[in-house]
């Protein structure tokens, strides 16, 4: 099945406890479609400055991602910088965010893209977000959205309008919290579930995530990592793997998004252990099942009862 995203590409410079990285690529439609082209093929739609480097094209194609609509302006592109808390990975502070061609970025779907499946509005202006939805010729079978501080602060109308219309929402535990005003997520999902998203995940970083779908409650740990290198991208991976995973099989029945939220995991818990996306260069298929396989082991026990 078709998958499109519309999202950032960007040069990130990020320091972490293990090093730093100056505009190294990035974005949430980098991310995203890195990591859900591991399930099935993608289409990014974003847009990229005139100084975006040919060899960062070449990398997206090596994933066999589609990038016939990542159009190119004259300026630079996205930058954001970022730095981690050096004894607190789930600590990060944005120092500078530059929307740059996104200023004036005005997406526009070609006809194929138009019927896609799958639409995964990853991280951008609520009005880009918005855009892109509305040029839909058909009702994609999932509309999933994913946002960020940025925008709940600045953009809440916007943002507001555009949840409105989804069937996913993404977050984590903080983005919810400041978005719904609610501090417990039972209580924040359900407000977002009276806006109009049936499935609300919920992500808690090294805590995992909790998902919220028409009644059922799922959760999962994060794979405990030794490494972790850079968080960048985590989030973006996560709902990579998710909807990846979805548009490959096809099925949005509870069990399938159960299983959903476990590939997410396992190509969030990959990303961060490298910067940028270097940690999916030469990733196999099997390194991913036998990540499957150990989320299985760390969750699963035996009962002969609890009395
Ligand atoms: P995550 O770590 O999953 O929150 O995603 C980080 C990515 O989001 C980075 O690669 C940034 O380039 C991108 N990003 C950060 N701020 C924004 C923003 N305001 N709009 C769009 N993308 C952003």
């Amino acid at each position: 099945m078709t998958l499109l995203v519309v999202g950032s590409v960007a040069y990130d410079s990020v320091s972490t406890a293990a090093g730093t990285r100056d505009d190294a690529l990035g974005g949430s439609a980098t991310y995203f479609s890195v990591s859900s082209s591991f399930f099935t093929k993608v289409n990014v739609v974003a847009v990229i400055g005139d100084d975006f480097l040919e060899s960062d094209k070449k990398k997206l194609l090596d994933y066999k991602i589609d990038i016939s609509n990542l159009s190119t302006e004259s300026g630079n592109t996205f930058r954001w910088k970022g730095v981690y808390d050096t004894s607190d990975v789930n600590i990060r502070e944005t120092l500078d965010t530059q929307l740059n061609v996104f200023e004036n970025f005005n997406p526009i779907l070609s006809n194929s893209n138009k019927q896609s499946d799958y639409l995964f509005l990853a991280n951008i202006a609520p009005d880009l977000q918005m855009k892109t939805l509305t040029q839909m010729s058909k009702r994609p079978k999932i509309v999933a959205l994913d946002t960020m501080n940025f925008w709940i602060d600045d953009h809440k109308k916007d943002l507001t309008s555009i949840i409105e219309k989804v069937d996913i929402l993404f977050m984590d535990n903080k983005e919810i919290s400041s978005f719904t005003g609610e501090t417990n997520l039972i209580a924040a999902a359900r407000r977002i579930e009276e806006i109009g998203p049936s499935t609300i995940v919920i992500k808690k970083g090294e805590h995992g995530v909790i998902m919220f779908n028409k009644g059922d409650v799922f959760t999962a740990p994060a794979l405990p990592i030794a490494n972790v290198i850079d968080p960048t991208g985590a989030g973006d991976s996560f709902a990579g793997g998710f909807m990846g995973y979805i548009a490959k099989t096809n099925d949005t029945s509870n069990e399938n998004l159960r299983r959903a939220i476990i590939a997410g995991s396992v190509m969030g818990s990959l990303a961060i252990e490298g910067f940028s996306i270097e940690r999916f260069n030469k990733l196999t298929k099997n390194e991913i099942e036998d990540r499957f396989s150990r989320f299985i082991d760390i969750t699963s026990f035996k009962t002969t009862g609890i009395t």
